[in-house]
């Protein structure tokens, strides 16, 4: 193997950066070539793509986003669009690629492995939502931001003695908010995984103003419902008038947190060896401190799916906020 490719797909995270720059380096250490490819499969498909030399991933290992740029395409989801990325890719000369996103992305590499592209797949994603690896990139940064807003909005809900409800990202997974709602030590959490009860929570807010308590935070995933929902429930349900803070994509940026640069730059490098070693077909992630290898096939499968941890988390959380 002479050539190899890297890309960034779907949402970008704080991780992709040092992740880039490891495979970069990690190749060119190894007397590879390394090619970027730029916003995703789109880009893959127009023949976006540049040779990236050690200069080219200088300085980028504390920045957020990805230096490769990242997109989605409607048109890589058909045969027609995956037929062009194989033949695009083979005109460049790649022999292999690395492919940095979420689920999604890792349907499209997937893809290209079916078809005879050597492709290995790096989770990255802030959601947290990818089986097979207990972190993603970008996660870690991502609860470290809202846990920052969460300390800021805590001055001012003490201030006033209110309720604040806060909104976090995740999609479907409640990662995001059972790590900061920890972390923060919110009152209530409410995630897809448990069902936690609004009438309870309505409780434990109560509870805890006649106990002198001068505010109270409730942090509600997107996947559950919208803050303001929460929001009105509350209003309706006791005599407390929230404020809610919709944190959006303030948590998808910021300079990657130590954690997230360590977890690009080790699984960046293992999937040069890997493409190296002839591997292909494989999703990294890091499981029990060691990094893991699977299947995507195996990745896709829900009973690859693992939601105790975090279960246990808004459980011990609802404990604690008493
Ligand atoms: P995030 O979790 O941040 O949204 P993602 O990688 O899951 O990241 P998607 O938009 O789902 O984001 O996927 C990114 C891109 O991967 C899509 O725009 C599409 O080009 C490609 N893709 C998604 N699903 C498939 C599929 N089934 N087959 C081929 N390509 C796909």
């Amino acid at each position: 193997m002479k050539r190899i490719g890297v890309l960034t797909s779907g949402g970008d995270s704080p991780g992709m950066n040092p992740a880039i720059r490891a495979v970069v380096k990690k190749a060119i250490y190894h007397g590879l070539e390394v090619y970027g490819i730029y916003r995703g499969y789109e880009g893959l498909m127009e023949g976006d793509i540049k040779k990236l030399e050690l200069k080219d991933v200088g300085s980028i290992i504390h920045r957020g986003g990805t230096i490769l740029y990242s997109a989605r395409s409607e048109r890589f989801k058909t045969e027609e669009g995956q037929q062009k990325g194989v033949e695009v890719l083979k005109e460049h000369g790649i022999e292999g690629l690395v492919v940095i996103g979420g689920d999604g992305s890792y349907r499209g590499a997937n893809q290209l492995h079916k078809k005879g592209i050597p492709t290995i797949g790096l989770p990255g994603t802030i959601d947290n939502d990818i089986n097979g690896t207990e972190y993603t990139l970008g996660f870690s940064t991502a609860v470290n931001t809202v846990m920052e807003a969460v300390d800021k909005i805590r001055d001012t809900a003490t201030s006033h003695e209110r309720i604040f409800v806060i909104e976090v990202m995740g999609r479907d997974a409640g990662d995001i908010a059972a790590w900061s709602g920890l972390a923060t030590g919110a009152e209530s959490i409410f995630i897809p995984e448990n069902s936690s009860e609004k009438p309870e929570m309505i409780n434990r807010l109560t509870a805890g103003f006649q106990r002198g308590k001068k505010h109270s935070i409730v942090i509600v995933a997107e996947g559950v419902g919208s803050g303001e929902e929460f929001a009105k429930y509350i209003a309706e349900n006791s005599n407390y008038e929230p404020r809610v803070t919709v944190l959006g994509y303030v948590q998808r940026g910021g300079s990657p947190v130590a954690y997230d640069r360590i977890l690009g730059t080790t699984l960046g490098s293992r999937a040069v060896e890997l493409l190296m070693e002839g591997i292909s077909g494989k999703a990294l992630g890091m499981e029990k401190s060691e990094i893991s290898i699977h299947d995507f096939d195996y990745v896709f499968s829900p009973e690859s799916k693992v939601t105790d941890p975090i279960v246990k988390l808004a459980k011990l959380s609802t404990e604690l906020s008493i």
